[in-house]
């Protein structure tokens, strides 16, 4: 089957090489001229564990390739997929559906043969209906149909997720898109992943469903997590008891200093957006993303109270400023809100990131980025452990301590714990849902 993949970022670039390591022929194409040199000349422009090889041996046996001309992959092309960003809009907290409609009009403008037009992209109940009918003005004689494959894979994981979903979702409306659809997954089917088959909207609305729903889960424990710093309970404990109940589950239940990423924080506001549109108030949604504001705000309080009430003249290093480890992706990353506020309030700020530093330049400014977390704890006053990268987990504590002005840390990933703190040395530890030491 041969593939035509529209974006080629953590979305589009993961799928085409994951469909193209199922035999199936692939051209993904960017608008980003810089991004297809780059991947013609076997880089791969974003981090993601694992992708490198599985990119590299399926362009070498000739199924994937780069270009910036949508006919070129479009030749020949079953499906194509529209895999391009729908970032919140400017105002409103509707998902922008920009980049989705310009895909669908380059489509229409491009395509002479019966394809299937796949929106992967996490996009507002009613968009597929929407791009069929731009498609549809746009070119009356095309013949073509619009699938929604709403994708699931986390940044980080994304290789494995893809090969090995918990399901696949795919919502139709034609036969004839439901085989085409069936024939791209079938070696996932033949692994009996399940493979979900429904309407559009009931597609479209599953992936909202889901990321709301872990949003909540994730802000639910970490408001757990206040009231058991004012009760003397510990949030690790209480998540663990509560995770072994089946009906519950373990993930998503860690506290933290609230969810980002480019994913949950959009897609809870396009949510609630699409609730006041159609006047079923998504009071849940809503209230779970004031809440993660505030959760933010929570932890520039910690690191006050750690700073004596004020960060001015403070060195503060924080290791891990991505919204999550593995992964070079800093949208809305709780460092985006903790980072400035420790540089406005006069601190000098010292960052260490395994991979964050490329993103992180322009949205931190007035920090200075470091490799080593020892050479950086140097003359600190505050060490912030912001991301769980297993480069932090295992730190010498005592000679970070050691390095330190004022051995103070705040563990906002809960890694470490008081004990091992004041065994290396630190003189007080602040983490989320757990009594600090001071
Ligand atoms: P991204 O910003 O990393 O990549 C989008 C790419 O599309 C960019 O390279 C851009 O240049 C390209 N592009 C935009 N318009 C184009 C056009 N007309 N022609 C060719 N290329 C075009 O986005 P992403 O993180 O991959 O997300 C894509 C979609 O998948 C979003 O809707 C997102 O919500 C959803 N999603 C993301 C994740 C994730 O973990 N990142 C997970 C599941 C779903």
């Amino acid at each position: 089957m041969r593939i035509a993949m529209i974006g080629t970022g953590y979305v589009g670039l993961v799928s085409g090489v994951c469909f193209s390591d199922f035999g199936h022929d692939v051209v993904c194409v960017d608008k980003d001229p810089r991004k297809i040199e780059r991947l013609n000349n076997g880089e791969v422009p974003i981090y993601e564990p694992g992708l490198d090889e599985l990119m590299a041996r399926n362009v070498a046996a000739g199924r994937l390739s780069f270009t910036l001309d949508l006919e070129e992959a479009l030749a020949g092309a079953e499906a194509v997929f529209i895999a391009v960003g729908t970032p919140t809009r400017r105002g409103d907290g509707h998902a922008d559906l920009s980049f989705v409609m310009a895909a669908a009009e380059e489509i229409a403008k491009t395509a002479t043969d019966y394809v299937v037009v796949v929106t992967k992209s996490t996009v507002p109940v009613g968009t597929n209906r929407k791009v069929a009918e731009t498609i549809r003005a746009a070119n009356p004689d095309l013949a073509f149909d619009v699938a929604s494959n709403p994708e699931f894979l986390r940044e980080g994981a994304a290789i494995d997720d893809f090969m090995r979903p918990d399901r696949v979702v795919v919502g139709v409306q034609s036969d004839r898109a439901a085989e085409v659809m069936a024939e791209i997954y079938r070696p996932l089917f033949l692994r009996e992943f399940p493979i979900i088959t429904t309407d559009l909207e009931s597609a479209e609305m599953i992936k909202y469903a889901a990321n709301a729903f872990l949003a909540v889960k994730i802000t639910f424990i970490n408001e757990i997590a206040a009231l058991c710093e004012k009760v003397g309970a510990d949030v690790k404990e209480v998540s663990r008891g509560m995770g072994l109940d089946g009906r519950i589950g373990n993930k998503f239940l860690h506290a933290g200093p609230g969810y980002g990423g480019s994913c949950f924080p959009k897609d809870t506001k396009a949510l609630a957006r699409i609730g006041q549109e159609f006047a079923a108030p998504m009071q849940i949604t809503e209230t779970v993303i004031k809440v993660n504001e505030e959760v933010k705000r929570r932890m520039i309080d910690k690191l006050l109270d750690l700073c004596g009430g004020s960060f001015n003249g403070r060195t503060v290093t924080v290791l891990g400023v991505t919204f999550k480890p593995n992964t070079d992706d800093m949208r809305d990353a709780p460092a985006l809100t903790i980072v400035p506020a420790l540089v406005g309030g006069g601190a000098k700020v010292r960052v260490v990131d395994p991979q964050g530093r490329h993103e992180g330049e322009q949205m931190l400014p007035g920090v200075t980025w470091q490799d080593d977390p020892y050479a950086a704890a140097e003359g600190a006053d505050l060490l912030v452990i912001l991301t769980e990268w297993n480069e932090f987990r295992g730190l010498d504590l005592g000679r970070l301590s050691g390095a330190m002005a004022r051995p103070r840390m705040a563990d906002l990933r809960n890694i470490y714990s008081a004990g091992d703190a004041e065994k290396g040395g630190f003189e007080a530890y602040v983490s989320i849902g757990r009594s600090p030491f001071m």
